[in-house]
């Protein structure tokens, strides 16, 4: 990442910062920078948002009764602490699993002028049973890293540095002059953004299962010290929205994007219940920051737009806001005495006779006070489910489909070019297992080349969406 990009990052997170002590939400930010190393993303991020949006214009309604899709929990800990125990990822799971699956009747939050917009996004997530190598796993990966935080932001020499070089925070852009000034003053070094390394084992974190079968969600510090010693949450998730773009092979990424695709949570914010939850008590405690980052993965904006009244979330059905709830409540919000009536009088924007819709969960609003996804949110959602991330869906077929699921490969015995057939669709795992039982051979190709392995008796395990078989073959090398 040049100088430029982490210095402009830096100042944006410190803007959110001075006011509200906390940012929610890094995902417009981590689209800007992800935007340095693909020049064409942010275009491919805004043709995916449109070509869905017209598509749920367009009448498009999901085909499918039965969305499941896999994520896997990667959990990137220091201390024992941020070790979060399994019951509370099967919390957040349950929480996530409520909100996409949307029940009026269970609703007793939405004011009656939203009620009949909040709909059901009919998408089930599961833990991942098996891992990018076909073994069985419980869906949630536990590593322990020497990362002590993947916020990595010296906040005190950046402040020292602003006001040395006279930069407005709230300014969009930097002059040169201040641009120099601020690096000169940081020597370089004094800011690392960073906060993709939890998705790097090379940087103390995990390398993603393949993204286009797996949401990968990983969970780490995103606390700051302020005071040394004392840990305090800053920023609580990010996601990567869906990016098509004519000039990427049809179903691959970008490699950056490859690497990186997915959800981040600070583990303070995961799930409800979380012994750990510390300060987000009453304001970020109800496994909600995963709903919102998953809205954010499957396509849609903050429900203000980012802007002020003129500028939209591309949503009809949300009504136009100047600022998020949890700006406008800035620091007259107490955690203690808070109730979700004290913020039906917001309306930032007079030009509609409609209020702010704090319960939408793409605003930031405290979690007990979110309730739904609009009905175009959710048709939006749906669109990039069967559009971009239509990989997720492929590997899981219906109970009456896995019957009938044939696996098989030949020639048997084979020269080293082997096929292998599924009567399904999607991605079939192969393994290749010596005598000895060891693995000489992995792919998820359905044209294997073995011509690298000696002549002799062999066991193949091929594996599609949780079916499993065995078969030998005979190799006979020319
Ligand atoms: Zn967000």
């Amino acid at each position: 990442m040049n100088a430029k990009v982490l210095l402009f990052f830096s100042i944006l997170l410190f803007s959110f910062q001075l006011d509200a002590q906390l940012l929610p939400c890094g995902t417009p930010q981590m689209v800007k920078v992800m935007e340095q190393y693909e020049p064409d993303y942010q275009d491919a991020v805004n043709r995916a948002f449109e070509t869905a949006r017209q598509q749920y214009k367009n009448g498009f309604v999901s085909t499918r009764s039965d969305q499941k899709v896999q994520v896997v929990f990667h959990v990137v800990y220091n201390t024992p602490q941020q070790n979060i125990p399994d019951q509370v990822i099967f919390d957040q799971l349950a929480r996530l699993n409520e909100d996409f699956n949307y029940n009026p009747a269970n609703d007793f939050v939405t004011r009656p002028i939203y009620k009949d917009l909040g709909d059901n996004a009919n998408i089930e997530f599961v833990l991942a049973q098996f891992d990018p190598n076909g073994n069985p796993t419980t869906g949630i990966n536990r590593i322990q890293t020497d990362v002590p935080s993947f916020m990595q932001i010296d906040f005190g020499t950046l402040l020292q540095a602003i006001f040395d070089c006279g930069i407005d925070i709230t300014a969009d852009t930097l002059s040169q002059e201040q641009l120099d000034c601020l690096t000169d003053a940081l020597g370089g070094s004094g800011l690392t953004a960073g906060l993709d390394d939890i998705k790097s084992f090379d940087k103390g974190g995990v390398d993603a299962w393949d993204p286009t079968r797996y949401i990968n969600i990983w969970i780490g510090n995103y606390g700051i010290e302020l005071v040394p010693g004392e840990s305090e949450p800053f920023l609580l998730g990010f996601a990567y929205p869906p990016a098509d773009a004519p000039n990427w092979p049809a179903g691959t990424l970008p490699p950056n994007l490859e690497e990186v695709e997915g959800v981040v949570l600070h583990y303070q914010a995961v799930g409800p219940n979380n012994p750990t939850a510390g300060s987000l008590i009453g304001s970020n405690d109800q496994g909600r920051t995963l709903s919102h980052e998953m809205g954010h993965y499957f396509g849609l904006r903050h429900a203000w737009g980012d802007g002020p009244c003129d500028e939209d979330d591309g949503i009809d059905d949300t009504p136009p806001m100047a600022s998020s709830i949890s700006d406008q409540l800035g620091q007259n919000f107490d955690p203690t005495t808070f109730t979700c009536d004290d913020l039906g009088l917001l309306n930032s924007c007079t030009s509609d006779q409609l209020p702010d819709m704090y319960e939408n969960y793409m605003n930031y609003t405290p979690e007990s006070c979110q309730s739904i996804f609009t009905k175009e949110q959710v048709g939006l959602m749906n669109a990039m489910l069967q559009g971009p991330r239509a990989g997720l869906l492929d590997i899981f077929l219906n109970n009456t489909e896995v019957d009938d699921l044939q696996l098989s490969f030949y020639p048997n015995p084979s020269n080293g070019a082997v096929e292998i057939h599924s009567n399904f669709p999607g991605d079939v795992i192969t393994q290749v297992f010596d005598l000895n039982g060891k693995m000489v051979h992995s792919s998820t190709e359905r044209t294997l080349d073995l011509s690298a392995l000696a002549t002799g008796l062999y066991v193949l395990k091929i594996n599609q969406n949780g079916r499993v078989v065995f078969e030998k073959l005979t190799l006979h090398q020319e």
